[in-house]
């Protein structure tokens, strides 16, 4: 189903009338976390006036350490949908367990299956099963072969709304987060139908490499970006070393959507 035989035309998913794929670029930014209302009304109002047509945050947290930050729960998810209403923007946030699929597709307009959970296959079942659109993000040690299986599980629950997302591979380089492989995406899409979207930040995990390959997807021809934002890196909850000031994003979406007018 995944399959470019199956499809010949580029697919269109509609995530509450924002559109990704066949030319139509979904723009998603915020924090890693969801964090405090006033925090969070903030990144949004800037990220909205740059540009961004979907928002991010996450209320449930895949963190490395279990004495990590987990994330605020379903107190986060209302807030996400409070805060994704009052500037107009659909809302992403991950879904990390199978049991709380039917929980976060009631506040979010799109679901996220997180890297580490891309071959969670009792999750990509419960995610099919609902008609939502889903962010499948590649595993970081998943070939792009996984990653289209991985979306066929989907698929074949009969949920067809999906959109892949590079987030970079594990490398023997510790001098980047992971791999950024901006191949992917024009693999993908000879491949397959499903848009493919970029996300910089947690490939990279530094801010400064953010603009580059953010660019880089687009020429490659990625469906949209996906940019953690952050109006104080330093108190964030995760991820604060690899976000974007309000105002670098500002900057860099103006240039992304030079970028995707040259195309
Ligand atoms: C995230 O989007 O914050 C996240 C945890 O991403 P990934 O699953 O790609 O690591
Ligand atoms: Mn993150």
């Amino acid at each position: 189903l995944a399959s470019i035989d199956a499809h010949p035309d580029p697919s269109v998913i509609d995530v509450s009338g924002v559109k990704i794929g066949g030319g139509n670029l979904g723009m998603i930014a915020g924090p890693c976390s969801v964090e405090e209302p006033d925090r969070m009304f903030r990144i949004a109002e800037s990220v909205a006036e740059s540009g961004a047509n979907l928002f991010r945050g996450g209320a449930y947290k895949p963190r490395t350490s279990p004495y990590a930050f987990q994330g605020t729960g379903e107190d986060g998810l209302k807030l996400l949908r409070e805060v994704g209403d009052k500037f107009s923007m659909p809302v992403v946030t991950e879904v990390t367990d199978p049991r709380l699929v039917e929980l976060v597709a009631g506040y979010a307009d799109m679901l996220q299956v997180g890297a580490r959970n891309m071959q969670n296959f009792a999750l990509l079942t419960e995610v099919g099963k609902t008609k939502r659109p889903v962010l499948l993000k590649r595993g970081m040690s998943a070939t792009i072969t996984d990653l289209l299986m991985c979306a066929e599980y989907i698929l074949s629950q009969g949920n067809p709304n999906v959109v892949l997302c590079e987030r970079g591979i594990k490398s023997f380089d510790p001098s980047t987060r992971n791999l950024f492989d901006v191949a992917a995406v024009p693999m993908v899409h000879s491949l397959s139908h499903l848009p493919i979207i970029v996300d910089p930040s947690h490939a990279t995990g530094r801010p400064d490499l953010i603009p580059a390959c953010a660019l880089a997807g687009i020429a490659a021809g990625a469906d949209g970006v996906h940019v953690e934002v952050h109006d104080c890196p330093e108190v964030a909850k995760s991820d604060g070393p690899q976000a974007l000031l309000p105002e670098q994003y500002a900057e860099l979406a103006g240039q992304m959507r030079k970028m995707a007018e040259l195309l």
